[in-house]
């Protein structure tokens, strides 16, 4: 008997389930959902513009939506669209691969004026991401306060002090290349509550800040220590060292005169964001760490800014009818309840990169084989016609493999200046083409 499959999100982590269930069940029918028109998620709204060889994973997850297994529903919502009951109700399994779309709060004193972003929506506004296209930020003063030390954190600091021509072959969307020509940005201030060892960046993102166009790297070596202290071992304390090293190197970096300035500040942690009406400046509390926590002396310092963007961490959207537990969608393994599983950032939390996803897919797809195998989850449901049925009759538009072509082609004639595409940021749009 073939199986069916029900997979809500088409991002990495669920299109490495496909790949998973389709190695296991070859004969098996798989429909993956998206609230989007566009498929692959994370790929074409988070992965950062200048990435683009991440980007081209993409092309390995279009060659499993184009098997014959395997259908895609894009612009379809489940919670809005469809109930996650009718798809329980109608195949073997449902994968919940909707990733983490909500940025954690500082929770500090004016963290609610204008001029804060979360990271999801200011790297959603650069990547297109129709939810943020109309975010504005305010870009009109000379510095920009980036909190946190990630990966995430240094994107957006690259984005913000690469010039248009350094941007010239990547897929940032024109309205925010625009608005960051125009911003007088002089300083971007990278905040981090903890020092350089314990960063979450990685050596060879760090790798890519040397000798940028228009912007200098600001490092304090005497915030740089000497070696890896605290509880690192293998791989993660090799990954530190290179850190510290490339930190070392870029602290050593002449300092040519340059407009731009990347200032990395460590031991910082935000306690006030400042302003009346909007953001005018941040309050940071210096910081010591004792025993890998960020410790607070009492002293404050005040940086002034005109936005402040948050890259501290997500947590997943309340799905409906399931339950969350702290970030995550409520699960042990990836198991759910009933025949609901979850895989990638939205099982696990938001960290690794996007093949960690590959691994983490599978060994949740296993668990499933695992529970078929022992009778728990009974194959024989109808699968996608009952689904048809239930979407004709909202009369919801749901974009198709072939939609996605000819969506993606418009995209391409749309591009200019040597970007290889411009998307579309309004669902609107994207539709239009079609009709
Ligand atoms: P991350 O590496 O966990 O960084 C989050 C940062 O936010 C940390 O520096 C954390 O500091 C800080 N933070 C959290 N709460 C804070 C608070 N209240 N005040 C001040 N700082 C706070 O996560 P991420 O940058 O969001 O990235 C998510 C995952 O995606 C990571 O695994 C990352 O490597 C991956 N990613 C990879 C790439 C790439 O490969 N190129 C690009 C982007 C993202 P503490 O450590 O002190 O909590």
């Amino acid at each position: 008997m073939s199986a069916s499959f029900a997979i809500v999100g088409s991002g990495p982590s669920g299109m490495y389930a496909a790949d998973a269930l389709l190695k296991n069940f070859p004969d098996c029918q798989i429909d993956v959902f998206d609230k989007l028109p566009m498929p692959f998620g994370l790929i074409r709204y988070g992965v950062a513009p200048d990435h683009f060889k991440t980007k081209n994973t993409a092309r390995q997850f279009s060659r499993t939506l184009d098997l014959d297994q395997v259908r895609y529903l894009g612009n379809v919502e489940i919670g809005r669209d469809l109930s996650v009951d009718e798809l329980k109700d109608n195949y073997d399994a449902v994968l919940y691969a909707t990733g983490m779309y909500n940025d954690r709060l500082l929770g500090i004193p004016g963290e609610g004026l204008p001029g804060v972003y979360g990271a999801c929506a200011f790297v959603g506004w650069y990547n297109a991401h129709p939810d943020y296209r109309d975010i504005d930020p305010m870009l009109d003063g000379g510095n920009v306060a980036v909190i946190g030390i990630g990966n995430v954190a240094l994107d957006v600091c690259r984005v913000l002090v690469k010039t248009r021509a350094e941007m010239q072959d990547t897929d940032i969307a024109a309205h925010a290349l625009e608005a960051i020509e125009k911003m007088p940005i002089e300083e971007v201030h990278m905040f981090g509550r903890r020092g350089p060892v314990e960063a979450g960046f990685t050596p060879k993102e760090l790798g890519e800040i040397f000798d940028l166009e228009r912007c200098a790297v600001i490092v304090n070596p005497d915030q740089i220590p000497g070696e890896v202290t605290g509880d690192f071992e293998g791989r993660e304390k090799g990954v530190k060292e290179k850190n510290l090293a490339t930190l070392r190197e870029l602290a050593a970096q002449d300092k040519p005169e340059k407009p731009v300035r990347l200032q990395f500040q460590f031991y910082a942690s935000p306690v006030e964001i400042l302003g009346s009406g909007r953001v005018e400046g941040i309050r940071l509390e210096r910081t010591e760490v004792i025993d890998g926590k960020a410790v607070a002396t009492g002293k404050t310092f005040d940086v002034p800014c005109c936005s402040v963007i948050t890259a501290i961490g997500y947590y997943a959207g309340p799905p409906e009818g399931l339950p969350l537990r702290g970030a995550t969608i409520e699960n042990v393994y990836g198991r759910v309840r009933d025949n609901i599983y979850v895989v990638g950032w939205a099982k696990r939390g938001s960290t690794g990169t996007i093949p960690t996803n590959g691994p983490d897919s599978r060994s949740v797809v296993e668990l499933l084989i695992e529970d078929i195998s022992a009778g728990a989850i009974e194959l024989g449901k109808p699968g996608g016609t009952a689904i048809n049925t239930l979407l004709s009759s909202r009369n919801i538009r749901v974009v198709s493999r072939e939609d996605v072509n000819t969506i993606r082609a418009a995209e391409v004639a749309n591009a200019v200046d040597g970007h290889p595409w411009e998307k579309f940021t309004r669902i609107d749009d994207m539709l239009a083409v079609l009709d």
